[in-house]
C-alpha cells in the first residue's frame, strides 16, 4: 500500500523528504506559520460503503483537512494519512480510496507525505492530518468578529445533506447535488482571496452545517448574530431549493462562513464563486432566525443533532 502512495507523488512544495524515510521533512515558507487539522472518518459514522463509492470516501476524508486549511486562509502543504482497513476488504476498494483522496491532493498541488497502516477489528477508520500554512499573524480565526459585522456565505448550502437524506430514504441521490455530498471542493483559493484581501474579520468552514458553525464563530468572537431566512442560498434539487432546514443546519457542505467589518465592500464572487450576504454580527450571545413570522431563536442544531433525529 505504502509503495503504491508512494508511486502516487514526489515531494512537492514544501516537503523535501516525504514518504520513505522515519519523519517527513518539510518547509514552511519565510515568514509563515504552520497549520495543522485533523479529521477522523469512520465507516458507519461519516459513510457507508454500500451508499459512497471508494473514491468518494477518499475525496471526502481529505476535503474535510483542506477544508479547515481554506477556512484560515491558508496554504496547504502536505497530507498524512492513517489507515486502518478491516481484512477481506478488496484490493480494489483501498486502490480506488486511494485515487479518490490523491485526485484531489494533486487538484491542490498538496503531496501525501507519509502516514501509518494498521489492520481494524471492525470498518474502515482513515485519520488525515493536513499541514498548511499562513503569513505570519495572518490567519483568519474565529475570534475577530465584532457586532455590526456582515456575514457572508460562500456557494449554496444544504445540498450535501439534502443528497444524504435521499440515501438514507433508500432514494438513487439526484444528479443535481450529487457533487456537494459525494466529492465536495473545498474553498481553499476563496479563504486565500479574503485573507489576501484583508475582508475577513472572522472565518469558519460549514462542516457541521451553518447553524452550528456560525454559533462556534459566536462563541469565539463573544458575539451574536442575527441570519436572515430568506436570503440564505440553498442547493437545488431539480427546479426547486431544498428545505431551509438542510440550508440551516445540514452539515458538510465545506462553503466558508465569514464576518466582514462593516465598511467593506464584499464582491458577489470570489474565484468564480458566489458571496452571499446572510446576517449581521449583533452584541449579546444570541442567535436569531429573521423569517417571515418574525424573528425566532436560532438554535445551533447542525450534524449530529440533524442525523440522529432522522
Ligand atoms: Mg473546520
Amino acid at each position: 500500500l505504502i509503495a503504491r502512495i508512494r508511486r502516487q507523488g514526489r515531494g512537492g512544495r514544501g516537503v523535501l523528504k516525504g514518504i520513505g524515510d522515519d519523519c517527513a521533512v518539510l518547509r514552511i515558507p519565510p515568514g509563515h506559520e504552520a497549520l495543522v487539522t485533523t479529521d477522523f472518518s469512520l465507516e458507519g459514522v461519516h459513510f457507508r460503503r454500500e451508499w459512497h463509492p471508494p473514491e468518494s470516501v477518499g475525496h471526502r476524508c481529505l476535503a474535510r483537512g483542506l477544508s479547515d486549511i481554506a477556512a484560515m486562509g491558508g496554504d496547504p502543504i502536505a497530507v498524512f494519512l492513517s489507515l486502518a482497513l478491516p481484512s477481506g476488504l478488496p484490493q480494489s476498494w483501498v486502490d480506488r480510496f486511494i485515487k479518490g483522496l490523491t485526485d484531489l491532493a494533486k487538484s491542490f498541488r498538496v503531496t501525501l507525505a507519509g502516514g501509518d497502516t494498521a489492520q481494524s477489528p471492525d470498518g474502515v477508520l482513515a485519520d488525515v492530518v493536513v499541514l498548511g500554512s499562513a503569513p505570519r499573524g495572518k490567519a483568519i480565526l474565529r475570534s475577530g468578529a465584532r457586532p455590526g459585522d456582515k456575514i457572508y456565505v460562500t456557494g449554496s448550502l444544504g445540498g450535501s445533506a439534502a443528497t444524504l437524506k435521499q440515501l438514507m430514504d433508500g432514494r438513487k441521490p439526484s444528479s443535481r447535488c450529487h457533487d456537494r455530498h459525494f466529492f465536495p471542493q473545498p474553498r481553499i483559493e476563496v479563504g486565500q482571496l479574503l485573507r489576501r484581501r484583508r475582508l475577513a474579520s472572522a472565518m469558519i468552514d460549514l462542516s457541521d452545517g451553518l447553524s452550528t458553525d456560525l454559533a462556534h464563530i459566536c462563541k469565539e468572537s463573544s458575539v451574536g448574530a442575527e441570519m436572515w431566512a430568506n436570503v440564505i442560498p440553498r442547493a437545488t434539487i431539480g427546479n426547486a431549493p431544498v428545505a431551509l432546514e438542510f440550508g440551516l443546519h445540514g452539515g458538510e457542505d465545506y462553503e466558508l462562513l465569514f464576518a466582514t467589518r462593516p465598511k467593506e465592500t464584499v464582491p458577489r464572487q470570489l474565484g468564480r464563486v458566489a458571496v452571499t450576504e446572510v446576517g449581521r454580527v449583533i452584541r449579546g450571545r444570541g442567535m436569531f432566525l429573521l423569517g417571515e413570522n418574525g424573528p425566532t431563536v436560532l438554535q445551533a442544531q447542525g450534524w449530529e443533532h440533524f442525523r440522529k433525529a432522522r
